[in-house]
């Protein structure tokens, strides 16, 4: 078969960035929203979940239930299937890796229909593809199995609020930008005083950055489970009924994405600065997100698996508009992301980008995507779907 006339599997979340999972007038569709059983291993070492699993019903019950976790995103409306065979990046990661480390074993029904159960024993090499490019390459997933890790059970210190930063002359200090520090998160323990020592040694740590008076920073205590839903979006998500997930909606931003493996020089930064500066007041909408790599994200090679963004990687960094540019070709913001990226590849020197954040501008997305392991990945495609009956725009050709 050729392009077009696929099976495009496994529609359930529906955030894929360029749309993938919505195909075209030709595309067979799988609607795997009815397919979110979840089974908790009697030692509660690992569980098992449908594959059209929303990340809001996976979340809520481990956590409500048995105050288990996995590493995932923390947008409700995700669906498991395309994060976590895609990386899967949260806040946990740095602490249990990402998603993809977690899993334990796939069910996918291949080409041919058979139902195959692929983990590190059986079809080895079509369980270490599945991890990093399992988004429709290979066939339709309909259950995954993750390690279950014990939650925080009673406080986490958290910083969610924006605070105004930026570098000017070689100091971190001008008042400029909302740079959103992220959420640091820490087990403290049962005891208030656990907590109030926990918020102490954060504040330390942010106490390092010089004040401005937009400041607006916060360290607070929380139980997990609480902050999952504030860090989350719970109006979205009914967790006593998921029935009353809200159908899903295409999101309307368009990004560029990559994986920094340098610290950047002042001079650059101050570059960086400059470029924000000037078009800061037309481009209110522009967002730019770094992510922390390292920690357990790095306690698998490159090549363990087909995610290859690990090691000398520090962080990944997303910029997009968050607005309405995706209806308009000619809108001003697709051009800035254009020079910011171009501009960050000169100084960065970037080579790798995130599966995850499918950006269909990119001629070079497969080396940017899986490196070195892309000759695998094809090897394997023609193994198992040599008629290339999965396909996308950016899925693994044959
Ligand atoms: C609002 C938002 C928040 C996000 N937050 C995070 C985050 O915190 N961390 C992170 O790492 N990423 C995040 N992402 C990126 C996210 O991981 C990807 O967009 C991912 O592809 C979404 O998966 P999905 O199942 O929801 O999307 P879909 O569009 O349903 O699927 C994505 C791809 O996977 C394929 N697929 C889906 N199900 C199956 C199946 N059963 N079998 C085979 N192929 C299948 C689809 O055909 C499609 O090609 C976010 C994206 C959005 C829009």
């Amino acid at each position: 078969m050729s392009r077009g006339s696929g099976l495009l599997s496994g529609f359930r979340g529906g955030h894929s960035y360029e749309e993938y999972s919505f195909g075209d007038n030709t595309t067979f569709i799988v609607d795997l929203r009815h397919m979110f059983e979840m089974y908790v291993s009697p030692d509660r070492s690992w569980f098992s979940i449908g594959a059209g699993a929303l990340l809001g019903q996976i979340a809520y019950p481990l956590l409500e239930q048995y105050n288990l976790l996995t590493p995932h995103g923390t947008c409700p409306t995700v669906g498991i299937t395309g994060l976590a065979t895609g990386g899967g990046y949260e806040n946990m990661s740095k602490l249990h890796g990402l998603t993809v480390d977690n899993i334990l074993e796939v069910e996918i029904v291949s080409p041919n229909g058979s139902q195959l159960i692929v983990n590190e024993q059986t079809y080895p090499d079509l369980f270490w593809a599945l991890r990093g490019a399992g988004s429709d390459s290979f066939g339709i997933i309909t259950k995954l199995t993750f390690k279950a890790y014990q939650a925080p059970v009673d406080y986490l210190s958290s910083r969610d609020t924006n605070t105004k930063l930026a570098i000017k002359d070689g100091t971190v200090v001008v008042e400029a930008f909302d740079i959103q520090v992220g959420t640091c998160t820490i087990d403290v323990g049962e005891s208030d005083d656990n907590a109030a020592e926990a918020i102490q040694r954060v504040n330390h740590i942010l106490n390092k950055f010089p004040t401005t008076s937009l400041n607006t920073t916060s360290v607070i205590a929380d139980r997990y489970v609480d902050f999952i839903f504030r860090a989350s979006h719970p109006n979205d998500v009914g967790i006593e009924d998921p029935s009353q997930l809200p159908n899903v909606t295409r999101e309307m931003f368009t990004w560029r994405n990559f994986h920094a493996n340098n610290l950047i020089e002042i001079a650059d930064a101050l570059r960086l600065y400059n470029l924000l500066v000037e078009t800061l007041d037309e481009f209110q909408d522009i967002i730019i997100e770094m992510y922390a790599f390292g920690g357990a994200i790095n306690d698998m090679t490159p090549l363990d698996t087909s995610f290859n963004h690990r090691n000398g990687i520090l962080y990944l960094v997303q910029a997009f508009h968050n607005g309405k540019a995706t209806l308009n070709p000619y809108h001003p913001s697709l051009d800035w992301l254009t020079r910011f990226y171009e501009w960050t590849k000169l100084v960065f020197h970037h080579t790798e980008s995130y599966q995850n954040y499918a950006d269909g501008t990119m001629p070079d997305y497969l080396e940017r995507y899986y490196g070195s392991n892309l000759d695998g990945l094809k090897e394997i495609k023609r193994k198992y779907d040599p008629q290339n009956i999965f396909w996308h725009p950016q899925s693994i050709p044959v």
